[in-house]
C-alpha cells in the first residue's frame, strides 16, 4: 500500500482518538524509523518513551522469537519461568518487594490505587478514602487512572469519575499538608511529570514528601511509567531523591516495545493489601511480554545502558541549551537525563516545530505548556545529537521568521 492508502484506510476505519502525523511508519532500524517510500527519520520519541533500545537491538529480536516458539500464553493459573525471572528482577532493581504485572501504564495505575485502597481498607475499615493526586499529572485514560490525572480537558467530558481524589500543587509541599485528613490513603505522583510539560520533582517536595507519609502512614505511590527505565541517569528515577515509594509502577520502556506494566510494592504494603480474589489480568504477566521485561533486564545488564545515559547526558542538555540561546522563542529548558523539553513562546508552538521537524526527517512530540518533549532511544549518540539539533535549529528558524 503508499503512504496516502495506509492514512485513508486509517482514517476510514480507525475511531478518530489521535490526531496523527502524516507518515506511515513501515519499519524501524537503530535510532531510525523508515516510512512505507523508503524515507529515513532519525527517531526522538521512541515510541513515546517507550523503544529505550531502539529498533532490533542485537539480542532482542531472538528472545522474543525463542518464546514465541516455546509458549505465548498460559494464564496465571500456572507458573512459568519468564514471570519469575522478571519479577526477580524488577523487584531486585527497585528495592521493593512484590510485583504484580500489567499490560499497560494505566492498567498499572489501576492497580496501585486499588493496592492503596485495601491497605487502608485493612488498617480502619473505612470505605471513604481519599487520594491526593498532582495538578498538570498524567496517569493514563482508563476511569481509574484518569481520575487521579488532574487534567480538566482529559477529564471533563466523562464525568462523574472514581470518587475520593484531591488535587494537590506539584512541588508544593504545603498544598499537599493542606488536603490530608484521616480519610488519605495515598499520595501519587509522577517522579518526573511528562505529559504535564516535563517537571521534575524538586528535591524537598520528594523528601517533604516522603516525611510525611511516613508520619501519617500514607502510601507514596510514585509512576515512573514514563521516567524510569533508566530514562534520567538512574534505572529508577527515585533513586536520585534518597526516597523509595510504597508502590511504584512502571510501563512504556519495560517492554522496548511489547506491551507491559507493573506496580511494584514494599513489604507492608505487600503483606497487607492485594490477595487472591482481589486483583487480576488474564494477560498480565505471560510468558512472551515477560520474555521482553528479561531481554531488556539483560541488555540493559549486559551493555550498560544506564551508564551511557548518564555519560551522554551533559551532551544532549548543552546542545538544548544552545537552541534556546539560539532561538528567542525558545523560553525554557528542562529535565533530567533523555527526559528534557523546551517550552516555546507561541511564536512558532511546540507543535508547530514538531510538524516541520517531521518534513525535515526527525520524528519529536509535544507535552504540555507549548514544550517540544525530547524522549530518544537511551542509545542515542553524540553525532545523533548533532544531527537532531541541527534539524530543529532549521525548523525553528524557518518558522520564526515573519
Ligand atoms: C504513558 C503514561 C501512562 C499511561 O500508560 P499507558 O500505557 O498509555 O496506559 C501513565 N503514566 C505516565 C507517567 C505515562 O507517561
Amino acid at each position: 500500500m503508499t503512504q496516502q492508502e495506509i492514512i485513508d484506510l486509517t482514517e476510514q476505519y480507525v475511531l478518530h482518538t489521535y490526531n496523527r502525523f502524516p507518515l506511515a511508519i513501515d519499519r524501524g532500524e537503530g535510532v531510525r524509523v523508515f516510512d512505507t517510500e523508503g524515507r529515513a527519520y532519525l527517531d526522538f520519541m521512541a515510541g513515546i518513551a517507550v523503544y529505550a533500545l531502539g529498533y532490533h537491538y542485537p539480542g532482542f529480536d531472538e528472545a522474543l522469537i525463542g518464546q514465541v516458539k516455546k509458549v505465548l500464553h498460559t494464564s496465571n493459573l500456572y507458573y512459568h519461568e519468564p514471570l519469575a525471572k522478571a519479577a526477580e528482577h524488577v523487584v531486585r532493581s527497585t528495592g521493593l518487594s512484590k510485583v504484580f504485572f500489567t499490560n499497560s501504564g494505566a492498567e498499572a495505575i489501576e492497580g496501585a490505587i486499588k493496592a492503596a485502597r485495601k491497605y487502608a481498607f485493612l488498617k480502619d475499615g473505612r470505605n471513604d478514602h481519599e487520594i491526593i493526586a498532582m495538578k498538570d499529572s498524567f496517569h493514563g485514560r482508563s476511569v481509574g487512572a484518569l481520575s487521579v490525572t488532574g487534567n480538566a480537558h482529559y477529564q471533563d467530558p466523562f464525568r462523574p469519575l472514581m470518587g475520593g481524589v484531591v488535587f494537590a500543587d506539584f512541588n508544593d509541599l504545603e498544598s499537599v499538608k493542606r488536603l490530608v485528613n484521616d480519610r488519605t490513603c495515598a499520595v501519587i505522583l509522577e517522579t518526573v511529570q511528562g505529559e504535564g510539560g516535563i517537571f521534575p520533582a524538586e528535591p524537598a517536595f520528594l523528601t517533604g514528601l516522603r516525611e510525611l507519609c511516613d508520619e501519617k502512614d500514607i502510601l507514596l505511590i510514585l509512576d515512573e511509567i514514563q521516567c524510569g527505565m533508566g530514562r534520567t541517569g538512574t534505572m529508577w528515577a527515585f533513586s536520585q531523591y534518597g526516597v523509595k515509594p510504597d508502590i511504584m509502577t512502571c510501563a512504556k520502556a519495560l517492554g522496548c516495545g511489547v506491551p507491559v506494566g507493573a506496580f511494584v510494592l514494599n513489604e507492608k504494603t505487600a503483606e497487607r493489601s492485594l490477595v487472591p480474589g482481589d486483583h487480576g489480568s488474564t494477560y498480565g504477566g505471560n510468558p512472551f511480554a515477560m520474555s521482553a521485561v528479561n531481554a531488556v533486564a539483560e541488555i540493559f545488564g549486559r551493555d550498560r545502558i544506564v551508564d551511557h545515559v548518564q555519560r551522554i547526558t551533559p551532551y544532549f542538555t548543552e546542545a538544548l541549551d544552545s537552541l534556546m540561546e539560539k532561538h528567542p522563542s525558545v523560553t525554557a529548558h528542562r529535565g533530567a537525563g533523555l527526559m528534557q523539553g523546551l517550552e516555546f513562546n507561541g511564536t512558532p508552538t511546540a507543535g508547530q516545530v514538531a510538524a516541520e521537524a517531521l518534513r525535515r526527517g526527525l520524528l519529536i512530540i509535544t507535552a504540555g505548556h507549548d514544550v517540544l518533549r525530547f524522549v530518544p532511544p537511551l542509545i542515542i549518540t553524540e553525532k545523533e545529537i548533532d544531527e537532531a539539533a541541527a534539524i530543529l535549529d532549521a525548523s525553528i528558524s524557518a518558522l520564526e521568521k515573519p
